[in-house]
């Protein structure tokens, strides 16, 4: 099998793109890897099951399949997972994960534990949400975000996205039909922008929503991005479509320039807003919009009042997220009064809002404090000796 079979064949192009890991590969690729190298499409679909649904730490632990294949797929697509390097467990159940991937480098993915919630019929579930990493590092400059401080290290490929997934999916006892957990919401907001690593992100979206693996709700996966207009229009056209999160975090065109730098270079709220108002929304769905909230810099019902006026005419809902402190930046977080003086402000002006609490704030979990810091109030070291 030489590269030449690879590129013959569609579908394979992502899979090829990511140099080739396995966890990379959709169900209808893999079924035509193996057709290609003699074998049937079912023996595709059950190598692929293998490692999304049941997260095999080898292919020699994937007995449904001939012995055969089993050797061959060792030898050449072997299984390398995201091994975790160190947790950090918060107080407040929040879980930061520390992950290596194959080639050393690290990034974070957040288990963050939501309360039981009532369900139909008055029944009990628990709601979990998991936060990814889609790249390395950042190369997007917000100033009041820790990650920007690494840059961008590198792009994720598909395989290493949806892996984080899955390996805290396994991590924490969370496998659809046998764990505690309900319902599961996955987040692209730790490290990176989504929509600057565009091709592996929807791929890796496409990967965790197949029924044959996790079978995740698209409407249960939220991809958020700092405002790469041309993105967000492709995004809308997607027929695998997850919930869109703008992180907008100013009101006027020189602060959003000021703490956001990509934003000029976006063309402005002119160019992001009219993306957003003509983005094609699903019945009842709304747009969320994140706003950092940084005392004596956005928090002033002045502000909350051009918000208003920014969003008006567009079916949103607003996060408020009072800003999540690090060692290197200097701003300030609002009071709590403040907080909530803005968040009636835009209640008072018809807009859904609502005040993100910050979760595992002492272990750098919360928003915008994902760094591959090693301190941590409770650290457990997972890295053998
Ligand atoms: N790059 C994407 C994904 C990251 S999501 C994006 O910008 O949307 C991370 C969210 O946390 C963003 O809404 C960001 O504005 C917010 N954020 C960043 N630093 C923060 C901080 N220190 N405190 C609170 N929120 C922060």
């Amino acid at each position: 099998m030489g590269q030449m079979a690879l590129h013959a064949q569609p579908g394979l192009d992502s899979f090829a793109a990511a140099g080739g890991d396995p966890l990379a590969l959709s169900r209808e690729g893999w079924g035509a890897l193996l057709q290609s190298w003699g074998w049937e499409r079912f023996h595709g679909f059950q190598a692929f099951r293998a490692l999304h649904r049941r997260h095999l730490a080898s292919w020699d632990e994937a007995r449904e399949v001939p012995r055969r294949l089993r050797e061959q797929l060792e030898n050449r697509l072997p299984i390398i997972w995201p091994v975790i390097d160190e947790r950090f467990i918060s107080g407040d159940g929040t879980v930061r994960s520390l992950l290596r991937l194959k080639d050393g480098e690290h990034v974070e993915a957040v288990f963050l534990p939501d309360e039981v919630f009532e369900g139909p019929a008055g029944l009990k579930r628990r709601r979990t949400t998991l936060c990814i990493s889609s790249q390395a590092g950042c190369p997007v400059n917000c100033q009041f975000c820790l990650t920007a401080l690494l840059g961008l290290r590198r792009n994720l490929g598909a395989g290493e996205i949806a892996g984080q997934v899955l390996t805290l999916v396994h991590e924490h006892g969370l496998r659809r039909g046998t764990g505690p957990c309900d319902r599961l919401n996955v987040v692209y907001m730790g490290m990176g922008e989504p929509m600057l690593n565009y091709e592996a992100v929807m791929q890796s979206v496409r990967l965790l929503c197949d029924d044959e693996g996790l079978a995740l709700p698209p409407r249960r996966v939220t991809i958020s991005t700092a405002g790469i207009v041309e993105k967000i229009r492709r995004f809308g056209t997607e027929p695998v479509r997850p919930r869109l999160a703008i992180s907008l975090n100013a009101s006027s065109e020189d602060q959003r320039q000021a703490l956001m730098p990509i934003h000029r270079g976006q063309g402005g709220f002119a160019a992001l807003l009219a993306a957003a108002r003509e983005f094609p929304l699903a019945k009842r769905e709304r747009l969320t919009f994140e706003y950092v909230l940084l005392a004596g810099i956005n928090d002033t019902d002045a502000d909350a009042g051009r918000l208003l006026q920014l969003l008006q005419g567009i079916r949103a809902k607003v996060n408020l997220i009072p800003w999540n402190q690090g060692p290197e930046l200097s701003w300030q977080t609002p009071s709590p009064e403040r907080v909530q003086g803005f968040q009636a402000r835009l209640l008072a002006g018809g807009l859904p809002a609502f005040v993100r609490r910050p979760r595992g704030l002492d272990v750098f979990a919360a928003c915008g404090q994902l760094s591959r810091r090693r301190a941590g109030a409770y650290t457990i070291n997972m890295q053998s000796p």
